[in-house]
């Protein structure tokens, strides 16, 4: 018989080692499970144990998957040799605007309360096929509408971080249930921001990837030409090896694109020496918190001891992001929304919320015959010379250095008080048009402890080098390690 007290250590060492499972890498995961130094089944309970504490406040989820049923899975998981993917056995999260076969998927809209999907969405398809755990559909903006994660018809979702603020949008139960240990990644959705806004103000890694690298297939469209499905977790090393399961041409999708799928892992490898960041002066200067303009500067610092050579550039462009992202993308989304007419999926247009419907009648006013070339022509208009203005920057350096949003996170009523505010809350990251990628990267906390991240922007397909940039910088960082629990 072990003496009491030596028993009561052996206890918390156990607790310990178990607490700690969620801060580890996916790699660091991996191999663990494959080891059997624990099992995926520690991971779920791990993962629950977090969301009974926190989610009563957070709201993370629109549907949470049974624990006793995702213990099952990941028993069985332990149990079988697993397939050939890193992923395998890990839990994660996907925000609810993907269909999953036989589990809700609302879009956080009550037009959708009830809505089962007779099929899943190909990204859901190839982790499940990976072996990964699905523990819940995320809150959201409805229908990837916002950037705090207030429109929603399931109460807005909390920040981690402070209650008392948002947690980002629109992918923002995302961030918060991975900022908050309660999976390991998950799955979002970028139309204008919405992975790297939440991921910002929650402190994770999130990847916008370059238009069609990842097949929209089964996901409920928003803006359907500027519409991403990328990857959210704590680091860029963990978006690396997510985006390599999730790439790829898909047949089902004919916008998704052919190109090949390099192996973003061994791209992390070697060096940043030599490779050039611009910095758009027009990012840096009034209006933007001047505590968010010295940490990325840091960044840059930081940058430019790893050899990197930083200089400034000049994107005249950028404050034309808003008007010609808003015109196209409610011009989009109230074509997009008009098949929930009451007949297809049950409830009727009467469910929409105001923000919602704001966008709709936006929309169907910038299409309507009398004013479509004033609006929606000349907004596409722009989009071709902002797709030039981005070309340009892109023969000056490798890459962009900009803030993500303008403001730490805010109160909550904040931006969903003020629709003004809440378009203009996206000037850094509605140059979706042109469809390039952007990886967003925690670079710091503000003085009242909010997170602070950046966003590294490349050319088309440009994923392996904006992977490698974030990865390098997290070598020699540590704010992605931080958490508030
Ligand atoms: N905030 C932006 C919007 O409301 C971004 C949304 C998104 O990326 N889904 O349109």
């Amino acid at each position: 018989m072990l003496p009491e007290n030596i028993k009561v250590i052996l206890w918390w060492t156990q607790f310990l080692r178990i607490s700690m499972l969620l801060e580890k890498s996916i790699k660091e995961l991996a191999s663990g499970l494959k080891e059997k130094k624990f099992s995926s089944e520690d991971l779920v309970r791990e993962c629950y144990e977090n969301i009974e504490k926190l989610n009563p406040v957070l709201n993370v989820f629109v549907t949470l998957r049974d624990k006793d049923e995702v213990i099952k899975e990941a028993r069985e998981k332990d149990k079988k040799t697993p397939v050939n993917s890193l992923l395998y056995g890990l839990p994660f999260v996907i925000k609810d605007s993907y269909n999953t076969k036989g589990i809700r998927t609302t879009a956080s809209s009550k037009v959708l309360e009830t809505y089962i999907p007779p099929y899943n969405a190909t990204v859901y398809q190839k982790l499940l096929d990976a072996g990964a755990i699905l523990i819940g559909k995320t809150n959201m903006d409805a229908w990837g509408h916002g950037a705090s994660s207030e429109n929603t018809d399931f109460g807005p979702v909390r920040n981690p971080w402070d209650n008392s603020r948002v947690a980002g949008g629109s992918s923002g139960g995302n961030a918060a249930a991975i900022a908050a240990r309660m999976a390991v990644f998950g799955i979002g959705e970028d139309t204008g921001g919405s992975i790297r806004n939440p991921s910002g103000w929650c402190n994770i890694t999130g990847l916008k990837v370059t238009y069609g690298r990842v097949s929209r297939y089964g996901c409920i469209a928003y803006v359907s030409s500027f519409d991403t499905v990328g990857p959210m977790a704590r680091t860029a090393e963990d978006c690396a090896i997510i985006l390599q399961v999730t790439a790829g041409k898909d047949p089902l999708d004919a916008t998704s694109s052919p190109e090949e799928v390099p192996d973003y892992g061994s791209r992390l490898n070697g060096d940043i020496k030599g490779m050039t960041i611009g910095m758009p002066k027009e990012c840096y200067g009034e209006g933007v918190d001047n505590e968010i303009k010295s940490l990325i500067y840091k960044a840059a610092e930081q940058y430019a001891k790893l050899g990197v050579e930083i200089k400034e550039i000049s994107m005249p462009m950028l404050e034309y992001g808003v008007p010609v992202y808003y015109l196209i993308g409610t011009s989009e989304t109230s074509s997009n929304l008009a098949r929930y007419d009451g007949i297809r999926y049950g409830n009727g247009r009467n469910k929409f919320t105001s923000e919602t419907m704001r966008r709709i009648m936006l929309g169907t006013y910038a299409l309507s015959a009398g004013y479509y070339d004033a609006y929606y022509k000349k907004a596409q208009q722009g989009r071709t010379l902002f797709i030039k203005e981005y070309a340009k920057a892109f023969t000056q350096c490798d890459a962009i250095l900009m803030p993500i949003e303008p403001m730490p996170a805010t109160k909550l009523g904040e931006l969903i008080g003020d629709p003004v505010k809440n378009m203009l809350a996206d000037i850094f990251t509605c140059q979706t048009p042109v469809g390039i990628p952007s990886l967003a990267v925690p670079v710091g906390f503000t003085k009242s402890n909010l997170p602070v991240g950046m966003q590294l922007l490349g050319n088309m397909f440009s994923e392996p080098l904006l992977l490698k940039l974030g990865y390098f910088y997290q070598k020699v960082t540590d704010w992605h390690k931080k958490s508030n629990l």
